[in-house]
């Protein structure tokens, strides 16, 4: 696909008065109380990079019969925030009625959801009620990897008019075992960037990792592939948070990890970087793919341990051992892999295999 130009869209500065990069959204997931969102506000109010207070109000939750927002009371604690510290205020809108509130509320930002991206038909509501409105919206990557769909939301939204449009990457639902709650696909943003360099493109690690631990690593990756800004989900008590628990962080976590983050300048000419960054994209997209073989690999071993025991063979089998390793060495030899490393690697794998079938706790996935 060729570059985007035709999108009319500003830069953040442009809106943002004293903007110093990265933008930092923090605040918690959901709403829960008064006491919750001024407190949570208070800590990331000290925080300088802390420009935009966000909450959730209107949850879209997987399931029906859990908790889904305290719905519009939320927003008279938006204004409090507002009132209170010097932080704008973000939510998440999903339909016409949800803007409408927000709007009479003074929200100064909306942010569209994973799940509303996905269906045009929400997002042309939602572009409609915003015709003629003035206000920086910020669109989720869709929950599928779907860079059109994404695409298309920014699109309809900027024919509506909105020119404050920002990006926010918060990863992609899979199927497969990994530690991540929603993988990057850190492919999928830097080809939106390609497309549309100008589109101000912010992360979320926070719906990447699932985990708090992981958050400083993704933000990290974040900014090294030159990402304006992070949404990051914080609160007062994050174990007791109502929804997301597991990912939301202290005000004083948040602190500490944008302090150690280094925010790079640009080295090199930026068609190196942006060059550099794609090599990198693809290792990380061929590591995970070795992951998910890896894996595979060791699940067949598991069954043929168990149909070794069923017939009662041993678990080594010398000759096979030996004309696999000397098979896979030529192989790669052939491919310019050296010697040594293809040697060491096999004997690892076989050595892992062996484990799996002798060794009991290896023995059952967890
Ligand atoms: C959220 O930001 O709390 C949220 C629901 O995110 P997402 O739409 O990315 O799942
Ligand atoms: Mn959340």
């Amino acid at each position: 696909m060729d570059t985007i130009k035709s999108l009319n869209i500003l830069p953040i500065d442009a809106w943002l008065s004293m903007f110093s990069p990265p933008l930092v959204i923090a605040g918690p997931c959901s709403a829960e109380s008064e006491r919750q969102m001024i407190n949570t506000a208070r800590g990331l109010a000290e925080i300088e990079q802390v420009r935009i207070f966000r909450a959730g109000i209107w949850k879209p939750r997987t399931r029906p019969d859990v908790f889904e927002g305290v719905g519009s009371k939320g927003l008279d604690w938006l204004r409090k925030v507002k009132m209170e510290t010097r932080l704008l205020t973000a939510v998440e809108v999903a339909k016409k009625e949800h803007i409408e509130e927000a709007l009479r509320s003074d929200v100064d930002v909306l942010w569209i959801g994973a799940r509303t991206v996905i269906n045009p038909f929400s997002i042309q509501e939602i572009s409609d009620v915003l015709k003629g409105v003035d206000i920086p919206v910020m669109v989720k990557n869709p929950v599928a990897p779907d860079l059109n769909a994404w695409i298309g939301a920014l699109e309809r939204l900027n024919e509506a008019g909105i020119k404050k449009l920002v990006a926010i990457h918060r990863g992609f639902y899979h199927f497969e075992n990994s530690i991540y709650r929603n993988i990057p696909m850190w492919e999928i943003p830097i080809e939106l960037k390609r497309l549309i360099p100008h589109l101000p493109l912010i992360c979320d690690p926070s719906h990447i990792g699932g985990k708090r631990e992981l958050i400083f690593d993704i933000a990290h990756k974040a900014m090294d592939l030159k990402m304006d800004g992070l949404m990051i989900e914080s609160h007062f008590d994050p174990d007791k948070a109502r929804t997301d628990a597991l990912q939301q962080i202290l005000p004083a976590d948040l602190k500490v990890v944008l302090s150690k983050l280094v925010i790079k300048q640009q080295k090199g000419e930026p068609e190196f970087e942006s060059r550099l960054e794609e090599f990198r994209a693809e290792i990380d997209r061929l590591d995970d793919e070795l992951i998910r073989i890896l894996s595979k690999r060791m699940d067949i071993v598991r069954e043929i341990g168990k149909f070794k025991e069923q017939y009662k063979v041993t678990v080594l089998q010398l000759d096979r051992w030996s004309k696999l390793v000397s098979d896979r060495v030529k192989k790669g030899v052939r491919l310019g892999i050296s010697r040594d490393f293809l040697i060491k690697l096999f004997t690892r794998i076989h050595q892992e295999s062996i484990d799996i079938q002798t060794d009991s706790s290896k023995n059952n996935k967890l």
